[in-house]
């Protein structure tokens, strides 16, 4: 779901998908928007496009994060198809990508997400929504289940990179404590932006209640992944231990 906070008004319960944040899911924005062709003029934007879907495809040919899940997705019956599954789109710059449950679709935001790591980073932290829905019977209206899957998605990825880098001389507990706060810290800001209908003091309570199982299962990746480190190759290479090709 959506990466980032919004501080949005409240909006109707049944209705708000986070979508506001996605215009072209809603058929709006095909075109560029006035203030995209005032400062960049409306070729920019098609750059975008293209540059967006060669560091999708790059991805999907080198990132070993990338191809893990895509491995993982296809051993539990949901293979990607980069053109059916995979859509680059302009967002409201608050967010940088998003998993559209409805479509079973993941938006890179091209006009947020510039660089192939970036890419890299919102590709695996929506694979593993998408990896989440496949595998559970999964709704994102729930807030237990949408809790749960933003806890995951913080914790195998954006979280690990961040704790190898303020590492340090810090004591391995502390480590520990830090890696927890920013999973929990993550997860809430992906879940208030998706559902800013829901008070922050709730929104916590649940991230709460279903924080230490959702934050022990590290499927499929099987490791919370350390920046820098040879992780991600590891992980990628010991996937036929977990049953994927
Ligand atoms: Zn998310």
């Amino acid at each position: 779901m959506a990466d980032q906070s919004s501080g949005s008004t409240p909006v109707d319960k049944e209705d708000n998908w986070g979508y506001d944040l996605y215009p072209e899911r809603r058929g709006e924005a095909a075109q560029a928007k006035w203030w995209q062709v005032a400062l960049f003029g409306a070729g920019q934007v098609k750059t975008e496009k293209i540059s967006c879907e060669r560091n999708v495809y790059n991805c999907f040919q080198n990132s070993p994060l990338v191809k893990l899940m895509y491995s993982a997705l296809k051993a539990s019956g949901c293979e990607i198809d980069l053109r059916r599954h995979i859509a680059c789109e302009v967002c409201d710059v608050k967010v940088s990508g998003g998993y559209d449950p409805r479509l079973n679709q993941i938006v890179i935001c091209q006009n947020v997400a510039r660089s192939k790591g970036m890419v890299q980073g919102i590709l695996t932290h929506e694979m593993i929504h998408m990896f989440d829905a496949c595998r559970h019977e999964l709704s994102f209206k729930d807030l237990n289940h949408l809790a749960c899957t933003e806890i995951r998605a913080a914790n195998l990825t954006h979280c690990s990179f961040l704790s190898a880098m303020t590492q340090g001389d810090a004591s391995f507990f502390r480590i520990q404590k830090q890696h927890a706060e920013c999973v929990k810290n993550k997860a809430l800001g992906s879940v208030l932006a998706v559902r800013p209908d829901v008070a922050k003091e709730e929104a916590l309570a649940v991230i709460d209640k279903v924080f230490l199982k959702c934050y022990n299962d590290l499927e499929p990746i099987g490791r919370r992944v350390r920046r820098n480190s040879a992780d991600m190759i590891r992980a990628y290479q010991e996937r036929t231990n977990y049953g994927y090709e």
